[in-house]
């Protein structure tokens, strides 16, 4: 079952948000210069545990914040 969302900040937002995904590169620098020597054709999705750290932006106050906090605050205040 997906999981639902409620703004933790403005706690009246339960539908408009923007899910924000971190990308790493992995690169090589010239420790003198800070000249990228290297850098992996790869971006890939950071995360924990083989799972995507997710974040959420409520579109209504722009608060940003971890998705479970958005998740928790939708399980304390059903409406
Ligand atoms: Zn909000």
């Amino acid at each position: 079952m997906p999981a639902r969302y409620l703004c933790p900040h403005c706690r009246g937002n339960r539908t408009r948000f923007a899910l924000i995904q971190s990308l790493s590169q992995q690169v090589e620098k010239d420790p003198r210069t800070g000249e990228i020597l290297y850098a992996a054709d790869e971006w890939t999705i950071e995360g924990a545990n083989g799972r995507p750290s997710l974040e959420v932006r409520c579109l209504l106050c722009g608060f940003t914040g971890q998705e479970g906090l958005f998740i928790h605050a939708a399980a304390r205040q059903p409406d």
